[in-house]
C-alpha cells in the first residue's frame, strides 16, 4: 500500500483515506505519495486499445489499493469518465497533437479530477457515516468543476465562495443553478478575501462539527486523476517507448505535475513544456536558481493562470530533491540540473497569446481559446530552441473555446459554438447567497446551515 509523506517531512506519513481528508499535512506540507508505481511497457502496449476509463482504473489502481477494491475503482472511473476526450491532430504538422481536456460537465480540464475526487470521497463518507463539509473558494473554473461534480452526492455538502465582481455571468451560473446540496455565496471582495475567510473556517476549532474539507488544487485526490491523460494520449500517438514532447499550460502547476508524475511511473516524456503567462516566477526561477514571487499576480487573458506563486510548486521541488516550504522559500536548491534537462518552461504575454489564437486558426484550422494559446505559442519557442526531428507533440487544451466568446469573437469574426452544457446555463434559475468579507459573519453563516 502507498503512503503520502509531506513536502515539508514533519508530518508522518499518512494512508490515501487521511491525505483526501486532510488536504494539507499537519506541517503545512502538501502530500505526495512516497513512491510512483511504474506502469509497465507491456501494460502500456496495452492501452492503446483500452478506452480513457479503463486505462484511469490502471493507472491509478496501486494508489487506491487499502481504500478501493479493483471492481469498485473501475465502476467509479467508468461513471467519472463519461464524456469524450478528443485528440485532434494539427493540419499542416508532423505529429503534433492537441488533447482537448474540455467536454467534462463544465468544461475546463478540472472536471477530470473534481469529478475523480468526488467519487472517491462519497466512497469515504458511505463509509464512515460521518457528513462532510467541502469548502472551497474560486475565481472562477474550480469552483464549477467542484460544484459540478459533488452536486447531489449523498453526505456531502459544498460551500463555495466567489468574488462578486472577479467572476463572470457564465462561470457564476455554472455555480448558482445546480442548488441541492450545493451553497455559493457572492462575497463583496476579492478572490484574496475568499481564500482568506476559508483558511480561516479551517482553522476555527468552533467549526470542527462540521467535519470540513478541502477540494483545492493542493489536495492529493485533484493530482493523481491529472496522471491519466498523459497515459492515454501517449498510447494513441506513439509506441509505448517512443518518446513524447507534452506541452501543458501552467497556473498553479497541478496538471503539469500530473506529467512530472506520470513521467516518474515509466512514460515516455521526452520534454515536458510548461509556458505560463506574464506571471513568471517559474521560467524565471529555473533560469537563474532564485524564487521570487510575484506579488501581486498579473491578470492575464488566460486567467485561470494568473498565479504569482504556484501552490504545487512545492511538489516538483520535492520530486527533483530539494525542499520548499509553505511560505515559499527553497529551504534546500533541487537538482536543477535535472530540471532543466526535463523542462522547458516560458512566459508568454497576452499579445502573444492573441497572436496564437489568430495564427492556429488561420494557418491550421485550429481553434484555440486563452490557455491553450499559451501553450501553443510557448510550443513555438520550445522549438526555436531544439533541433530537429523533435519528438511527436502532445499540446493540451485546458478550456472550451466557448467560455471566451468575446475575446473569439474580437480575433476571429466569429463565437464559437456552444457545447449543450453551457447552452442549458442561460435558461435556469439561479440561487445564491451574499456576504460581506468578514469572518464573524461567515462563520455564522456555516453554523447555520442544515445538515448535508
Ligand atoms: C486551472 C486552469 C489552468 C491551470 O492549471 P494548473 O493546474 O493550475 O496549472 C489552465 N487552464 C485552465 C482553463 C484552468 O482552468
Amino acid at each position: 500500500m502507498i503512503r503520502y509523506h509531506s513536502t515539508n517531512r514533519a508530518s508522518p506519513p499518512v494512508d490515501l483515506r487521511e491525505a483526501l481528508l486532510r488536504g494539507q499535512a499537519p506541517d503545512r506540507g502538501l502530500y505526495l505519495p512516497e513512491r510512483f508505481p511504474v506502469v509497465d511497457h507491456q501494460v502500456r502496449r496495452h492501452f492503446t486499445s483500452l478506452p480513457y476509463a479503463a486505462i484511469a482504473a490502471e493507472v491509478l489502481a496501486p494508489y487506491t489499493e487499502g481504500l478501493l477494491t479493483r471492481d469498485e475503482l473501475e465502476t467509479l472511473c467508468r461513471q467519472a469518465y463519461d464524456f469524450p476526450v478528443p485528440l485532434e491532430p494539427v493540419q499542416g504538422m508532423n505529429r503534433v497533437w492537441i488533447l482537448r481536456l474540455d467536454r467534462g460537465p463544465t468544461a475546463s480540464f478540472k472536471d477530470f479530477a473534481a469529478r475523480w475526487m468526488a467519487r472517491v470521497l462519497a466512497r469515504l463518507v458511505a463509509q464512515d457515516g460521518r457528513p462532510l463539509t467541502i469548502l472551497t473558494a474560486t475565481s472562477g473554473d474550480t469552483g464549477s468543476a467542484v460544484a459540478s461534480a459533488f452536486h447531489r452526492v449523498p453526505g456531502i455538502r459544498v460551500v463555495v465562495l466567489f468574488p462578486r465582481h472577479e467572476v463572470s455571468n457564465r462561470q457564476r451560473r455554472q455555480m448558482t443553478t445546480l442548488g441541492d446540496n450545493i451553497r455559493c455565496v457572492a462575497l463583496e471582495g476579492k478572490f484574496d478575501d475568499c481564500q482568506a475567510l476559508v483558511k480561516q473556517a479551517f482553522a476555527d476549532p468552533a467549526l470542527a462539527g462540521l467535519n470540513l474539507s478541502s477540494a483545492n488544487s493542493i489536495n492529493i485526490g485533484r493530482l493523481l486523476p491529472q496522471t491519466v491523460y498523459y497515459f492515454y494520449a501517449a498510447s494513441r500517438v506513439a509506441d509505448p517507448d517512443e518518446p513524447v514532447d507534452v506541452v501543458v499550460p501552467s497556473g498553479n502547476f497541478g496538471n503539469m505535475m500530473g506529467a512530472v508524475i506520470a513521467r516518474r511511473m515509466g512514460l515516455p516524456v521526452r520534454r515536458l513544456i510548461v509556458p505560463v503567462n506574464a506571471n513568471d516566477e517559474f521560467p524565471r526561477y529555473l533560469a537563474t536558481g532564485r524564487y521570487e514571487k510575484v506579488v501581486p499576480s498579473r491578470a492575464c487573458l488566460s486567467n485561470a493562470m494568473n498565479v504569482g506563486h504556484p501552490s504545487n510548486l512545492a511538489r516538483l521541488v520535492a520530486v527533483y530533491g530539494g525542499w520548499m516550504d509553505e511560505s515559499g522559500r527553497i529551504r534546500e536548491q533541487p537538482d536543477l540540473d535535472a530540471m532543466r534537462r526535463d523542462l522547458f518552461s516560458v512566459s508568454v504575454s497576452d499579445e502573444e497569446t492573441r497572436t496564437a489564437i489568430r495564427e492556429a486558426w488561420e494557418r491550421h484550422q485550429l481553434l484555440l481559446e486563452p490557455h491553450g494559446a499559451v501553450a501553443w505559442r510557448g510550443y513555438q519557442h520550445y522549438l526555436h530552441t531544439t533541433q530537429p526531428p523533435a519528438a511527436p507533440a502532445v499540446l493540451l487544451e485546458t478550456a472550451h473555446p466557448a467560455k471566451f466568446p468575446e475575446e473569439i469573437e474580437r480575433l476571429l469574426g466569429f463565437q464559437p459554438e456552444e457545447p449543450d452544457s453551457l447552452k442549458a446555463l442561460d435558461h435556469l434559475p439561479e440561487s445564491y447567497d451574499s456576504l460581506e468579507p468578514r469572518y464573524d459573519l461567515f462563520r455564522d453563516y456555516l453554523l447555520a446551515l442544515p445538515r448535508p
